[in-house]
């Protein structure tokens, strides 16, 4: 904990024990490319030896994402995936995951194709209905895995029943909170051991670093995946944690401005003729839109909506100008994509359909241009849909 502790977030993102380098009074972090230290005396080694177990400018982004989540201690991965695969380190062959089935894709890819492997077991279950997640509870649980909101279909789960659930099995809960960041939802504070994160999204900003990020409050944890980190070595690089250290700075106001505009836009799409259906927390019919505002400050900047038919889908993409037609989220610019063919290709046809990714949905990353401008942009993108519609009735 530092002196800044008595401030808001906002301000804790620009004050914090890295505000100045105190050999220089640099007011950016530094990037120390070393990989190894010079170590003057033979009886005691620095604080820093090698770059894999410790680089002072990854120290330095893993101090300040502890202190936003209210850890202890902040661990920097090349991904979000390479956070994830380490924190699955954590378990031994012979461990069961109670993990939430419309997991990002790649984590489903992880557990499916390669925790298996190892002796390590899952069941996935739908993580808002509290008795299919007792249901699926074994012997060998170790661990839970929430994402909340869920990707792409923005489920809530209730992040303190479930760690209370994980608490008397004396299981880990593990918190992917990329798409909130901690500006919205501290999972640790909510009772879970593990917070990841894709570093690459709403941390970083700018759609220009890979990057992910595991924090603990447990010191005994802490040890083991600092140990974890280590062995497996899928690190941070220097230039990469000062991307994500400069993104987080401004993390507050990119937030809070896409999630305005991702306010105004789900309210316009839920009223759009040819929207068959829109995914928002902050949306009265959303299902869980109370545990939302419970849980965390804000219903986040990412929504996913469905249209009629995959053709509707099809001229959409083709005639929305301003989002990029992409895979990622929580970028400056905002991020179109069809998780279908993107986030969920590695889920097979069948188990995507089961959970609601359809063919129709797309998902929206809301980004910092002027909510109008996207609203009017969608407004005729969707005109399209209309117009060929008529052209194709009078053709027939
Ligand atoms: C992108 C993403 C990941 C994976 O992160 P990478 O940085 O791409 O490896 C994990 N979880 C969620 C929710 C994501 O959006």
């Amino acid at each position: 904990m530092t002196e800044c502790d008595e401030f808001s977030f906002e301000t804790r993102l620009l004050h914090n024990q890295h505000k100045i380098d105190p050999t220089t009074g640099a007011v950016s972090v530094p990037i120390q490319h070393a990989s190894t230290y010079h170590q003057f005396s033979i009886d005691q080694f620095g604080k820093y030896d090698y770059s894999r177990s410790l680089n002072p400018t990854r120290e330095a982004l893993e101090d300040v994402i502890a202190e936003l989540e209210g850890g202890i201690k902040g661990f920097a991965f090349s991904s979000g995936m390479a956070a994830i695969s380490t924190a699955f380190l954590l378990l031994s062959s012979g461990d069961h995951v109670v993990i939430t089935e419309d997991v990002y894709g790649g984590t489903y890819r992880m557990v499916t194709e390669v925790l298996s492997r190892f002796g390590i077991e899952h069941t996935f279950v739908d993580m808002t209905n509290i008795d299919q997640v007792k249901k699926a509870i074994k012997q060998n649980t170790k661990a839970f895995y929430i994402e909340t909101p869920s990707n792409p279909l923005l489920k809530v789960t209730d992040i303190k029943e479930i760690c209370n659930l994980a608490k008397k099995v004396k299981a880990l809960t593990f918190v992917d909170n990329t798409f909130l960041t901690p500006a919205l939802q501290r999972p640790l504070e909510l009772g879970a051991d593990v917070v990841l994160h894709s570093a690459t999204k709403f941390l970083s900003g700018h759609s220009d670093v890979i990057a992910g990020l595991a924090v603990v409050k447990d010191e005994k944890l802490a040890k083991k995946l600092g140990f974890l980190q280590n062995s497996f070595g899928a690190i941070l690089g220097v230039q990469d944690a000062w991307l994500v250290l400069r993104g987080i700075k401004t993390l507050h106001v990119r937030l809070e401005q896409s999630q305005n505009s991702a306010i105004k836009l789900a309210a316009f799409l839920q009223t759009h003729p040819l929207v068959k259906r829109v995914y928002y927390p902050a949306l009265v019919n959303h299902p869980q839109n109370y545990l939302q505002k419970a849980q965390a400050e804000g219903p986040g900047a990412v929504l996913s909506f469905e249209l009629e038919s995959e053709e509707a889908v099809r001229l959409f993409v083709k005639n929305v100008k301003l989002p990029v037609f992409a895979v990622s989220l929580g970028a400056v610019e905002s991020i179109l994509s069809y998780p279908a063919k993107m986030s969920h290709a590695a889920m097979p046809q069948a188990e995507r359909e089961k959970r609601g990714i359809t063919n129709t949905l797309l998902r929206l990353s809301v980004g910092l241009e002027s909510p109008d401008d996207l609203i009017k942009d969608f407004s005729t993108a969707l005109t399209h849909i209309l117009t060929n519609q008529l052209v194709f009735q009078q053709g027939e």
